[in-house]
């Protein structure tokens, strides 16, 4: 899957609610993904989790975060004073997530796809033409 032909070029620059915690890219994404599952509903108390995915040598992050383990193969961290959700850190990739709505131009970089559709809640109608996977994404994120 290509990236969005409206994406903004990097940098990308984000934070959390506070403050406390800022990130900068200096890379264009590797898959940019809306996610429907129950653990990003529940980690992010709202309906799903639009998220992009960098390579982790272009992330900078500064300030401090807090982190739990939501699965075998992710951490996700937050700003411990505020309780924004940021960094997406997977134990088995090189690679970094942040919530696109955590960029301090949230419309800078768009999805590619849907997945685990099968937990979308019913009352969420999707307006887009992306491609809708009822679960994880078959394609691999592509390479920095
Ligand atoms: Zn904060
Ligand atoms: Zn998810």
């Amino acid at each position: 899957m290509p990236p969005h032909p409206s994406n903004l070029p990097p940098p990308y620059e984000g934070g959390c609610a506070c403050g406390a915690v800022r990130f900068r890219v200096e890379a264009a994404p590797l898959g940019v993904r809306v996610c429907h599952c129950r653990i990003c509903q529940q980690a992010m108390g709202a309906p799903f989790l639009a998220v992009a995915s960098f390579p982790k040598a272009a992330v900078t992050v500064t300030g401090e975060t807090a982190r739990w383990r939501s699965s075998e193969r992710l951490w996700r961290h937050f700003c411990p004073q505020c309780g924004s959700r940021l960094t997406l850190e997977p134990l088995d990739g090189d690679r970094l997530g942040f919530p696109l709505a955590a960029l301090d131009n949230p419309a800078a970089l768009h999805p590619e796809m849907h997945i685990w559709i099968s937990s979308r809640v019913p009352w969420l109608a999707l307006a887009d033409d992306l491609p809708q996977h009822a679960e994880a994404s078959p394609e691999p994120y592509r390479s920095g």
